[in-house]
């Protein structure tokens, strides 16, 4: 399956569950969930359809990989990675999630949103550990120095950014210098890190042991 390019808003209303993947409108009177919460397309008794036990676990599962932008494959590997650390399998795989580049620099505030991120890193905008890095799914790890390039184009989008994003909290397990130049992985996210505090991983982990 090729990497969805449609309204992402549609995403958000499919789950009845805000996704966050337009940065600031999510947050205004305009996001599509607040204004319309109803699953998109024509067919009326898909948006009343009760959903069977399965149907629930895979909600919640096509969820965070929304939220992420993951697809499948990628998806299960890190499903994979998960079960073989040590400890919850569903706190172990939030932790991934929330570990991958371009997450850190969407909760850094040096982006729009998520998806802006991935593309920010995409064009080679960020280093971590003074090596370019353009690979969005990197997973940072405590210690870990991500800084935007010192071109012209790289310093004024991540300026762009942190001054839209000036209000915005950052998480605990990151810190941004004062210049907003630099962010520090200072430990491994638990799971009160992650920003979606209401996705039920054990569904997800239920669904994928089957
Ligand atoms: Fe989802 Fe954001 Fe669109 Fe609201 S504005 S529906 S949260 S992407």
């Amino acid at each position: 399956m090729a990497r969805y390019t449609g309204n992402v808003c549609r995403l958000c209303r499919r789950e009845g569950y805000k996704l966050f993947l337009k940065g600031r409108r999510c947050e205004s009177e305009k996001c599509a969930v607040d204004r319309r919460n109803v699953p998109p397309g024509m067919n009326v008794r898909a948006r009343t359809r009760r959903l069977s036990d399965y149907g629930v676990h895979l909600r919640e599962k096509q969820k965070v990989k929304r939220i992420y932008g993951v697809l499948e494959r990628q998806f299960k590997r890190y499903f994979a990675m998960a079960e073989r650390m040590k400890g919850n399998t569903g706190v172990n795989l939030m932790s991934l999630l929330e570990r991958r580049l371009d997450n850190v620099v969407d909760a850094a505030g040096m982006s729009l949103s998520r998806p802006h991120a991935r593309q920010l890193i995409g064009h080679g905008h960020f280093t971590v550990n003074g090596r370019k890095v353009d690979v969005a799914s990197y997973l940072v790890r405590p210690g870990d120095l991500i800084t935007p390039r010192t071109g012209e184009k790289s310093k004024k989008a991540v300026e762009d950014c942190l001054t839209l994003n000036s209000d915005k909290s950052v998480p605990s397990w990151i810190q941004v210098d004062s210049g907003g130049k630099t962010v520090k992985v200072l430990n491994n996210p638990a799971r009160e890190d992650v920003r979606f505090q209401d996705i039920q991983e054990q569904f997800i982990v239920e669904l994928c042991s089957k």
